[in-house]
């Protein structure tokens, strides 16, 4: 079938999407009545889970009262979700700038960190997605990046050792780095925990050369590794934190930068070139709002931590029973990547085999992971079930090896 449409990052010939018309928890439904487990949250933001009645609500709510509004306006639930974004940040954040989504945070933080130092280079590891705007894709070190270049001006990219960014700060020159934009987990490209020591030393170096430190929780944000923000398990602080994703479970496009009140006093003397439409949609706000009252209510940040040794230790299982092919998992809340070694066509009959199952997780031949990020709101029972579906794919794709 044909779409009036273009699927996103991918060739369109033959492209198809599912045909998703709802769904209750962690299970979202399809067109032909058939129901999946989400293990992977969408792309990331479902961390409400399907189907939640208290963000339809919240929405329904907020059309009826205000659905238009200019990107200077005033109203309740854009101080409101910005109140609630500050409640979680750390201390000494004090302002909140609203973009539609995680790209746009990037891409706003950048420029922030830039006319705040006066200064224009930028550093980011190659192990890193930031987004597919053309500055965040040139932050962003991974495969999307190169097909799009030459970006931006004035990025430098690292590899992941602490060190790596040490010695460029230091290399790159006296003055010259504006900031240093690290996700706290690199999710997209494997779910890669840091040493103890590494956002530390990073703090360190970017102090020692007057660099802003800051933190994309973009896809780690919200209680997605079992804290609120993922930096929080390193024992350092960011200038600046992006968000977007979870920050409305979805349910809206939103996405926002915090900020450290020492970055924001520089605007009052001087003019924050930066703005968009879009800017803080009533919507977006009131979903914000809301996402963020749930996760308070439900505790769902500390639901992820409690579930991620259940998950670990499936996962492990996993790795014990593969035959070699998973050669190791990782877990941080509920984040899990698992490394696989497997042949084009075991990637293919794993794919099939978690379809037959329909069991929704991220997998990636390219990057030769497989990435669980459940729905908060899933049950230990479910968070199994998705686990033996995807150990009994695996195993169809080593046999077909
Ligand atoms: N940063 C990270 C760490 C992400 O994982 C993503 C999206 O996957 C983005 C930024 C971009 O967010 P968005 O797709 O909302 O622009």
């Amino acid at each position: 079938m044909s779409h009036p449409f273009l699927f996103t990052w991918q060739a369109q010939k033959g492209a198809t999407g599912l045909e998703v018309t709802g769904g209750s928890g962690a299970w979202f439904e399809t067109s032909d009545g058939a129901r999946w487990l989400d293990m992977g949250s969408l792309s990331y933001q479902a961390s409400l889970g399907h189907g939640n009645q208290r963000m339809i609500a919240a929405l329904k709510a907020q059309a009826g009262d205000l659905a238009l509004a200019a990107p200077w306006a005033v109203f309740p639930a854009k101080t409101e979700a910005a109140e609630a974004l500050l409640s979680l940040a750390p201390p000494g954040f004090s302002r909140v700038f609203f973009t539609l989504g995680g790209a746009e945070a990037n891409e706003n933080a950048l420029k922030i960190a830039r006319m705040f130092t006066g200064r224009q280079k930028l550093v980011s590891r190659y192990r890193s997605y930031h987004g597919a705007t053309m500055g965040a894709l040139t932050l962003t070190g991974d495969y999307r990046r190169p097909p799009l270049e030459p970006g931006m001006f004035g990025v430098v990219h690292v590899l992941d050792g602490a060190e790596a960014i040490e010695q460029v700060l230091e290399l790159e020159g006296e003055a010259s780095v504006a900031a240093v934009f690290l996700e706290s987990v690199p999710g997209a490209n494997g779910v890669l925990i840091p040493e103890p020591d590494y956002w530390p030393r990073v703090r360190a170096a970017c102090d020692a050369h007057g660099a802003l430190l800051i933190a994309d929780e973009v896809l780690t944000g919200f209680g997605r590794t079992g804290r609120c923000f993922g930096f929080e398990h390193f024992g350092a602080m960011p200038d600046m934190i992006t968000v977007a994703k979870a920050v409305t479970g979805g349910y809206a496009p939103l996405g926002a930068v915090l900020i450290h009140d020492r970055i924001a006093a520089h605007f009052a003397d001087n003019v924050l070139y930066a703005g968009l439409t879009g800017y803080a949609h009533p919507l977006g706000c009131a979903a914000a709002r809301e996402a963020i009252a749930i996760y308070r209510d439900e505790r769902l940040f500390d639901r992820a931590r409690d579930l991620e040794s259940a998950l670990c230790k499936s996962l492990e299982g996993v790795l014990a029973s593969s035959d070699g092919a998973a050669t190791d998992v990782r877990v941080i809340g509920l984040l899990a990547g698992v490394d696989l070694e497997l042949s084009p066509a075991g990637w293919d009959r794993l794919a099939t085999g978690l379809t037959a199952r329909r069991v929704f997780l991220h997998v990636s031949p390219r990057r030769k992971t497989a990435i669980f990020a459940p729905p908060l709101v899933v049950a230990e029972a479910e968070l199994d079930a998705g686990i033996s579906a995807f150990s009994e794919a695996l195993a169809e794709a080593i046999r077909s090896a």
